[in-house]
């Protein structure tokens, strides 16, 4: 009789908010999970439920450094997301996103595993192109102080095509778009969490800028479905499919194209909590604040049958019911 040994996953900050739901579905999935992190912005609180599972291990690691290990898939998670973290140590976040592709795809090589780099929206700048298209080369500030995650960013994903190109490495980016959702941090600094636990504790509800400034945000569940069905797909398909596209490489985004403004969300947020007494106050904008975002998401849906599915109050409703019971 031949036994099936399950096939083995690299999640690299998988302490964080994204990686603590991938590693779930993961072992969910039937995977083995080693799941690497430096708790930078991660805590082991996101991943102490997985630990009971005999398939999961977690390993205290900076991608900085090397790390080795035969896997079957690599997902490259690990990166401060909320400009408030990323801005915190700037050399170190595009540290992380530069040496740490470089050690990634260096371990994709030499053990023939897929490799998954989530990258951002945030490569398309402040966007001159809406909604914007994975076709669209951005319009992005080299020397700003959201340069060390974007310009990160971006070489990463350099990197991952080279690598592609050069040496055959089965490696698939991913564009995020503003995602939220349960295991957030609370003090994350980016606008759900902030709106949800000012709502939550009755203090002011603090809006950057005009308020007017649009993002669309995608509930964590459409994007994991997202990640795997991408990660799922043959090589053979997915060289078809990118090879008759002007990409060449394999890249799509993921996010939900529904579009609003910060004052909109601060409203929907307040309408959900009704008995806080929190009112809006409007603070300085931040440099480089992108002014619009919306993601096309055709390439996605026509590549993985992929749209998603969580509209925003539903999924702000499952946050703030995470948030409540903290
Ligand atoms: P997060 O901050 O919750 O998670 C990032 C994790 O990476 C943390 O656990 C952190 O401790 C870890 N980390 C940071 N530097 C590391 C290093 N050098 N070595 C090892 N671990 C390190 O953020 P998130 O929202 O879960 O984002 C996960 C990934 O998705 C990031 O790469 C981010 O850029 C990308 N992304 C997220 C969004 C979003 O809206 N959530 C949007 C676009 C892209
Ligand atoms: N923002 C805000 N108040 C906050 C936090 C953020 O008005 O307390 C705004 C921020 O200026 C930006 C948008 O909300 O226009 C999204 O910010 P976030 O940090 O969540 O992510 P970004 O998309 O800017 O990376």
């Amino acid at each position: 009789m031949q036994i099936k040994l399950p096939k083995k996953a690299l999640v690299t900050g998988a302490a964080g908010f994204l990686g603590s739901h991938l590693c779930r579905r993961l072992l969910d999935d039937g995977y083995e999970v080693t799941a690497v992190d430096n708790l930078f912005t991660g805590t082991r609180r996101n991943i102490y439920p997985l630990l009971e599972n005999r398939r999961f291990q977690f390993v205290l690691h900076d991608i900085t450094l090397p790390f080795w290990g035969q896997f079957d898939e690599i997902y490259n998670l690990a990166c401060p997301a909320s400009p408030f973290h990323y801005q915190h140590n700037p050399v170190e976040t595009i540290k992380t996103s530069v040496l740490g592709i470089i050690n990634m795809l260096e371990l994709a090589l030499k053990t023939k595993a897929k490799i998954l780099q989530a990258s951002t929206s945030e490569v398309y700048g402040d966007p001159l192109v809406h909604p914007q298209t994975e076709t669209y080369w951005g319009n992005v500030n080299t020397i700003g102080i959201r340069s060390c995650y974007d310009e990160g960013k971006r070489c990463a994903e350099t990197l991952m095509a080279d690598f592609r190109r050069e040496w055959g490495v089965d490696a698939r980016i991913v564009r995020i778009f503003n995602t939220y959702g349960p295991n957030m941090h609370p003090k994350d600094g980016r606008v759900i969490s902030n709106f949800i636990m000012q709502a939550l504790h009755n203090e002011d509800i603090t809006l950057f800028g005009d308020g007017l400034q649009t993002r669309s945000f995608q509930y964590c569940d459409d994007l994991i479905e997202a990640m795997r069905r991408y990660m799922d797909k043959p090589r053979a398909e997915i060289d078809a499919f990118f090879s008759t596209r002007r990409l060449g490489v394999p890249v799509i985004n993921t996010g939900n194209p529904g579009e609003y403004t910060i004052k909109q969300l601060a409203e929907a947020t307040l309408k959900l909590i009704p008995e806080s007494k929190s009112r809006l106050v409007y603070l300085p904008l931040p440099a480089d604040d992108p002014k619009r975002r919306k993601p096309d998401i055709a390439l996605a849906t026509e590549l993985l049958g992929w749209a998603p599915k969580v509209p925003l109050a539903e999924g702000l409703e499952k946050t703030i019911g995470y948030f409540r019971g903290l």
